[in-house]
Order: C-alpha cells, then sequence, then structure tokens
C-alpha cells in the first residue's frame, strides 16, 4: 500500500508553507530549494526617453504604478508567499525586468493573480497592463489580446502519483481523471485529442494537484515546466511521465491594440536576454526546479 505522506493535508496547503521559505521538509529530509533572492538579478530602471504612444502605459503612469496579472500557485514561476504577500518565480522576474525597462521599478509593480480562464478578459477590461504567467501564444488567442514575446517555451506533460505504472503517455489516458485548469492550452488539447480521457476541469494546476495526491484525479497535464515544479516541490509523491506533446511559447500578454506596449515589451525582453539577466532570472528560479536554462527563444515580433 501507499504510504500517505501528505494525509488530510493537501498540497494547497502545503505549497504556501513551501513558498514562506521556511525550512519545514518533512523530518529527515533536507528543506525543499525555493528562489533565491540574493542571487537574483537586478534591473536598471529605465529614466531617459519614455516611451509615448502607449494608453496601457499612460494610465499605469497616471496612477503611479503596474499592474501586472500572474499566477500565484506555480513553484518557481509564479508564487506568492501567503505571509508576505510576495510573488516570486521566473515568470515575476520578467515581468520585473520589463516595467523597469518601462520606467517602473520593482516597488512600482503590482501583481494581481489572474487564473487560466480569465487572462483575456482581464486584459481586455483593463484590469492588468500586462500579463505574464505560463500564457501560451496561439492564434485563437491573438484574436482576443496581443503577445510580447516568446521568452520561454514549454511543451504539454503529464503528472501522476510515484506509485503510477499504468499511465506512460497521453495514450493511456483512456478511462482515466485527468486534471487540467479550464480555459487552458492542455486542456483544450485534452478535450480535442483524447476524448476518452475523464477530463477534469478546476481553477488552478495546485487544485488538480491536490485531487492527485488524495486520490480522487490520476493524473494531472499542463507544461512540463509547471509539473517540474510540483514534482521538485514533493518529489515522494509525484513524478512526471511520457514525453511532452506540445509546443507552448510563453508570451507577455498586453491590450491587443496596444502595439507600442507590445514592442516596449519585445525590445525589454532582447535586452535581457542579450545581457545575461535573463539566464541569471532562469538559474535563480526556474532552473531550481532542476532544468538547466536553454537558450531563450527568438521573439516574434509580428505585424
Ligand atoms: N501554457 C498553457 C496555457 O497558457 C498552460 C499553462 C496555463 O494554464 O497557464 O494555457
Amino acid at each position: 500500500m501507499r504510504k500517505q505522506l501528505l494525509p488530510a493535508l493537501t498540497l494547497l496547503a502545503v505549497l504556501p508553507a513551501l513558498a514562506g521559505l521556511s525550512a519545514c521538509g518533512k523530518e529527515g529530509t533536507p528543506p525543499p530549494k525555493g528562489p533565491q533572492p540574493g542571487a537574483l538579478p537586478s534591473y536598471e530602471v529605465r529614466t531617459a526617453a519614455p516611451i509615448t504612444g502607449s494608453p496601457t502605459l499612460d494610465a499605469a503612469r497616471a496612477r503611479g504604478h503596474l499592474v501586472v496579472g500572474a499566477k500565484e500557485d506555480q513553484p518557481y514561476l509564479g508564487q506568492k508567499n501567503p505571509a508576505t504577500g510576495e510573488y516570486s518565480g521566473f515568470d515575476i522576474e520578467i515581468a520585473r525586468m520589463v516595467g523597469a525597462y518601462l520606467g517602473f521599478g520593482p516597488d512600482r509593480i503590482e501583481f494581481r493573480t489572474i487564473a487560466s480562464a480569465n487572462r483575456e478578459t482581464a486584459l481586455q477590461n483593463g484590469q492588468v497592463d500586462y500579463y505574464v504567467g505560463t500564457y501560451t501564444i496561439n492564434e485563437n488567442r491573438k484574436k482576443l489580446v496581443g503577445f510580447a514575446g516568446p521568452y520561454f517555451i514549454a511543451g504539454q506533460a503529464l503528472m501522476v502519483r510515484k506509485n503510477e505504472t499504468k499511465i506512460n503517455g497521453p495514450q493511456d489516458l483512456a478511462g482515466r481523471k485527468v486534471c487540467s485548469a479550464a480555459g487552458s492550452t492542455p486542456y483544450q488539447r485534452i478535450q480535442a485529442n483524447y476524448p476518452k480521457a475523464e477530463l477534469v476541469g478546476y481553477d488552478t494546476y495546485s487544485a488538480c494537484v491536490d485531487n492527485l495526491i488524495s486520490n480522487q484525479v490520476d493524473a494531472v497535464t499542463t507544461d512540463n515546466a509547471i509539473l517540474q515544479g510540483y514534482v521538485a516541490k514533493v518529489p515522494d509523491e509525484l513524478k512526471m511521465v511520457g514525453e511532452p506533446f506540445s509546443t507552448e511559447p510563453y508570451g507577455i500578454g498586453v491590450p491587443k491594440n496596444d502595439t507600442v506596449l507590445r514592442m516596449a515589451i519585445n525590445d525589454a525582453l532582447q535586452l535581457n536576454m542579450d545581457n545575461g539577466n535573463w539566464k541569471k532570472a532562469y538559474d535563480a528560479t526556474l532552473g531550481l526546479s532542476g532544468v538547466p536554462a536553454p537558450q531563450p527563444p527568438a521573439i516574434d515580433r509580428y505585424k
């Protein structure tokens, strides 16, 4: 029988505790790794030649700060410390390097958690100025929002309980319960290509992970970059299986018609890829989940 390492305790409850960086590993195990603030780059806040012609930036300047959409439950990517309210992770660093280029230091960026299914609406309604949270660029979404980037390339993958032997790829999901976030590309791909899987949708991946650990579902599917973070946090419970079965280029979502903002963010990304900050940020965040930094991808300045 499987040893229940996390009885009744939900991962949703565990993850924030881990995010709090309290050294609360299980007895006898080293404390889990977390982003190490000391190793993070600092981004020069650009003050010369302010960008003109972006309604989004004009509104942010009038307000005094940027509002950036993000995730809060994705280890090493976008995570909120419940004790301090601080966000950290690779996506958060990307948001900060962009903010600095746009003239806003870290103390002038307010992060707001927005779930996968609500990203387009949040950008359309002006709830956020831009969005950085494992957001795949695709043609459907481009009808609703603009995308700077990509700044990272992920791929859809599968995560199961450590003792699972029968699920080794998406072809094994027939009749099994697989969980993903509503409105996400991985959710849509299972729906379209693996109709025999019993698809379960939640707002967040951490809810899926809770359900996996408590045997309510048999697998969680989303990007490898997200899953590897959960596995790194609870390696005794979880594992990834099979090979990635999609390409998920991560973009920064912007209001659809603010081309000035989109191009400025592309400039910001290129600058930080070229000066080494991108790699430094990766190494201090997502790199801690065990995958070395790839080459930064080529930016697509589509017309
Ligand atoms: N990258 C995928 C997407 O944008 C999955 C991750 C997420 O839901 O944020 O839909």
